[in-house]
């Protein structure tokens, strides 16, 4: 195993990411992989306006660990993280859950989600699908000129953690809920039992709605994708949603909004960091995620003033908070 640590920026505090586990082609595109979230990682933390700054963790596997074998991994690893102290503070990524982030904090302090148990914040996952509702119902309002979801249609691709949450809430808001997932069982359950549509995962991205929740995997927003969709928003979960920075000027031109992913889906580091390390009570978490949405109706207000993209306004925002006071 590889492991890369990248701590991209500590210009507004110690430097927060989740640990990522996969296996890579080589170990090189596994410190890519890591370099490039980390960066994303400062532009989160500081559109979302709170003091750290971005880091990412990357465990480059031949093949996912299990039992002992993880167990002695996750070790070795918390023992790296806790060499830098707290200008490193991880939480759960891709393939690590709450249980692994538990054994990582056997070493190294500053470990964030892990079970309540053992006096962690527990699953991000329902404040991420809280806070992307929020951005969902502003977006709503800036192309209908309602926030209100009531009839809308609304695409979730990637029923998982995040997107099953999601398409709760939408139902609970009287949305037209559709459900997309490779795992069919899992889409057609939620379907059941919120009275929504499924739509096959081949076919998700040309569906006809009004709103796409991308909640699945990154890069699915593409020179090829872009001109098959047939909505007016694009407003999801899952990271890295464009597969190039020229993507967000062809949605622009497309005539569809779209909701920068970092500023979108930061619900659960703002439950995590919040609750964790900034001391915030439900209230209070609860009052930032509503935040969510009026952040990005100021990324829309000012891409549309400038004439620019939201990718470009979202960047802007966040970048003219990392200078240091
Ligand atoms: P998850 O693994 O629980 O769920 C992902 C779901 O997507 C699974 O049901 C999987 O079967 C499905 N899926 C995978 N490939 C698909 C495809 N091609 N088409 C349709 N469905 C597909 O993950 P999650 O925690 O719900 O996260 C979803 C996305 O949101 C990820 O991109 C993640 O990085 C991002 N995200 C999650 C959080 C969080 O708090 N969990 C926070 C920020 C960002």
């Amino acid at each position: 195993t590889w492991m890369f640590v990248c701590i991209h920026s500590t210009a507004r505090g110690p430097a927060g990411g989740g640990t990522r586990m996969k296996t890579y082609p080589t170990p090189a595109d596994g410190l890519a992989d890591a370099m490039r979230l980390s960066a994303a990682m400062t532009l989160k933390m500081a559109a979302t306006d709170i003091p750290f700054g971005g880091a990412k963790a990357v465990l480059a596997v031949s093949a996912l660990p299990e039992g002992d074998e993880r167990r002695r991994l996750l070790l070795r690893y918390g023992d790296l993280a806790a060499s830098l102290g707290g200008n490193f503070q991880t939480g759960p990524d891709v393939n690590t859950t709450i249980a692994d982030m538990d054994v990582i904090a056997e070493r190294h302090e500053h470990v964030f989600c892990r079970s309540k148990e053992r006096g962690g914040s527990g699953d991000p996952g329902p404040y991420t699908a809280r806070g992307v509702f929020h951005g969902i119902r502003a977006s709503a309002a800036q192309v209908f000129g309602t926030p209100d979801l009531a009839g809308r249609s609304v695409l979730v691709q990637g029923v998982g953690d995040v997107g099953a949450r999601l398409a709760e809430q939408l139902a609970e808001a009287a949305s037209r809920v559709l459900v997309s997932d490779i795992d069919t069982e899992r889409a057609k359950d939620i379907a059941d039992r919120i009275g929504a549509e499924v739509v096959r995962a081949e076919t998700a991205i040309g569906t006809d709605c009004d709103i796409y929740a991308p909640c699945a995997l990154g890069g699915t927003l593409s020179a090829e994708t872009i001109p098959q969709l047939r909505c007016r928003i694009v407003a999801g979960s899952a990271n890295n949603q464009l597969g190039e920075p020229d993507d967000g000027a062809r949605l622009a031109e497309a005539g569809i909004l779209y909701a920068p992913d970092y500023v979108i889906n930061a619900g659960g580091v703002i439950h995590a960091w919040g609750v964790e390390s900034l001391g915030w009570d439900l209230e209070t978490v609860e009052d930032r995620l509503a935040g969510i949405g009026t952040t990005l109706t100021d990324i829309y207000e000012y891409a549309e003033a400038e004439g620019i993209t939201t990718e470009a306004a979202a960047e802007q925002l966040a970048r003219s908070r990392l200078v240091r006071s």
